[in-house]
């Protein structure tokens, strides 16, 4: 059937590949359905699972929510995000690691796919391309198709699997050569698909290397930095250390983090993060909000209430938060222990992953990815074909299900 009845020409042809994602996790469902969820190995989705395959949820939050007064749940929120929520985002994002003699400021999004679409949208004239890593979340490509912008992508790792800073300068430049507006993603720290982390060292090199970029006036370099897996990877230092690079630059180069509560509260469905916008200059900052708020307007209008105050409140009640904080690092820790089961294995049978060092996934390269899954498959085990490889996702797999796990994607590739 031809993919185009009605629609305009920009929308042909949209939404005619499935979800990799969710239709893997519908193949695990039928077959827990069938054989029951002891059988199975469920590594497809990108949620916390418990150690019975629960979902997860942080308790305080839970509650918190449940006793929220009917205005506090359901009314509209102001269309930038309430002020104390946009405040509270922006200490949440930085944790004591802001640069100093920089500006701030956040607009609510619906989760960090709104920041994303945001930045994509307002920092890049039509047609320009974001330049994203060759691993990659695969809703970056349709967010920026979605807003008639293109992709270009950069070899994350060089052959012995470093960081490939090498291919992030020379798409860079050439990107430059023919736009002057460059965005560029790093979804740092713990990288999806790959659970990979950028150090201090390479950021500093980074850094370097746009300061370099912005000696030309012309150019306008947004580094976006998608910090959705943040609180999984470490302690604030570890996290947020390299933020404080960010000091002293010039003012065509705009720092932006993509925000998300879906994670760090485990409240993914409730569609809420923020955009974050830090530069050397207050007039750079004031477009950056008066553009973005704008943008809420007209595409969603305003944020979820709830999620909003929930964040704020936690923010100003030292109790609620040091609760917050210990069942999240709960969490943290069975993700880590989850991740070493598997990481143990992988070593002791000679598996080549990508570089991990925390989060909700693990991936093995593999130039036959469909053919690993369908095997793995065979085997009961569900997990996501990529590109270059199969993603694991240990968030969602109980700790007595992955012994064995590597075992048997060796013996499948
Ligand atoms: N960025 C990455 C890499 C993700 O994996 C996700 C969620 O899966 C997000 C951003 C955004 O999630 P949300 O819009 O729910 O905050």
């Amino acid at each position: 059937m031809s993919s185009q009845l009605l629609v305009a020409s920009h929308a042909a042809g949209k939404g005619t590949e499935a979800d990799a994602v969710f239709s893997i996790l519908q193949k695990a469902n039928e077959a827990i359905a069938q054989f029951g969820k002891a059988n199975v190995v469920n590594g497809s989705i990108g949620a916390i699972y418990d150690e019975e395959e629960k979902f997860a949820t942080l308790y305080a939050v839970e509650d918190y929510l449940r006793q929220m007064p009917a205005p506090e749940l359901m009314n509209y929120a102001p269309i930038a995000g309430m002020s104390e929520f946009q405040e509270a985002a922006i200490k949440q994002t930085f944790l004591g690691f802001q640069p100093e003699k920089t500006f701030a400021k956040a607009v609510a999004t619906p989760g960090g796919t709104g920041a994303v679409r945001h930045v994509i949208y307002n920092y890049l004239e039509q047609g320009q391309k974001v330049l994203i890593p060759d691993w990659a979340w695969g809703p970056y490509l349709t967010i920026a198709h979605e807003q008639l912008r293109g992709i270009e992508t950069y070899t994350m790792f060089d052959e012995e699997y470093r960081f490939n800073l090498n291919s992030i300068m020379e798409k860079t430049e050439e990107l430059l050569q023919t736009q002057d507006n460059l965005v560029i993603i790093f979804n740092t720290p713990a990288h999806n698909p790959t659970g990979y982390s950028i150090t201090v060292e390479e950021w500093r090199k980074l850094i370097e290397f746009f300061r370099a970029c912005a000696a030309d006036e012309k150019k306008r370099i947004i580094p976006l930095i998608d910090i959705a897996y943040i609180d999984y990877a470490g302690t604030p230092e570890e996290t947020r250390g390299f933020m404080k690079l960010f000091a002293n630059l010039p003012s065509n180069i705009l720092v932006t983090f993509a925000f998300s509560m879906s994670k760090s509260f485990l409240i993914y469905g409730l569609r809420s993060g923020a955009l974050i916008g830090l530069s050397s200059s207050a007039e750079v900052i004031e477009e950056f909000y008066r553009v973005n708020s704008c943008s809420n307007r007209g595409v969603w209008s305003n944020g979820t209430r709830c999620a909003q105050k929930l964040l704020a409140d936690v923010e100003a009640n030292p109790a609620l938060k040091a609760k917050v904080e210990e069942q999240r690092g709960f969490f943290r820790n069975l993700l880590f222990e989850r991740a070493n089961i598997f990481l143990k294995e992988a070593q002791e049978i000679d598996l080549q992953l990508t570089p991990y060092h925390s989060g909700f996934f693990i991936t093995v390269p593999t130039v036959n990815p469909k053919a690993v899954v369908e095997k793995l498959i065979q085997e009961r085990i569900y997990v996501v074909p990529l590109k270059n490889g199969i993603r694991i996702a240990t968030c969602g797999i109980p700790s007595y299900k992955i012994p064995g796990v590597a075992t048997k994607i060796k013996k499948a590739l």
